[in-house]
């Protein structure tokens, strides 16, 4: 999958996103490309865009790039997109999968959001012990992840195939 790079509004370099994720942030005006593929274009229905290389945000963002995004449970529900891991309902509360009292830590890891319902039923158990399914596994979010909840795009928001293989 081709890369295009990320500038902030600043023109300093950030990260690098997938061709999808940069076109996701320039059809939001997140983002405007700065310099295109110069014979590739993306032609699908109605749409008709130049193939990005280098973006760069529409406004500044302030955000931990170049290391690891230190665990925080502001950082958990946002990765989580304030998603309940165990019944995929509005989440306010963090879970520890192994709970705190079986020595799970803070990390993203053994974190997940969770509605305070869940989170509560299941008390100081693993998930196993509550006969309780994690939906997903928690991740340790990327630099571009941290980037793009940053700017209020959703990290797992991606484009049709349909799209970008008519690039
Ligand atoms: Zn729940």
């Amino acid at each position: 999958m081709r890369e295009t790079l990320v500038l902030n509004a600043s023109f300093e370099p950030l990260s690098t996103v997938s061709l999808r994720r940069a076109i996701v942030l320039v059809m939001q005006d997140k983002a405007v490309v700065e310099q295109a593929h110069p014979g590739l274009r993306i032609r699908a229905a109605a749409l008709d865009l130049p193939v990005p290389l280098v973006i760069r945000l529409s406004r500044y963002v302030r955000v931990p790039f170049r290391r690891q995004a230190p665990w925080s449970r502001r950082g958990v529900l946002v990765r989580d997109q304030h998603r309940c891991a165990y019944c995929g309902r509005r989440a306010t509360t963090v879970d520890h999968v192994v709970p705190r009292a079986h020595g799970g830590g803070d990390t993203w890891l053994n974190t997940v959001a969770s509605c305070a319902e869940d989170n509560h039923r299941k008390a100081d158990r693993t998930p196993e012990q509550a006969g309780m399914e994690l939906l997903r596994r928690p991740f340790v979010p990327t630099p571009a992840d941290t980037m793009l909840a940053a700017l209020g795009v959703s990290v797992r928001e991606e484009l049709p195939d349909w799209l970008v293989q008519s690039a």
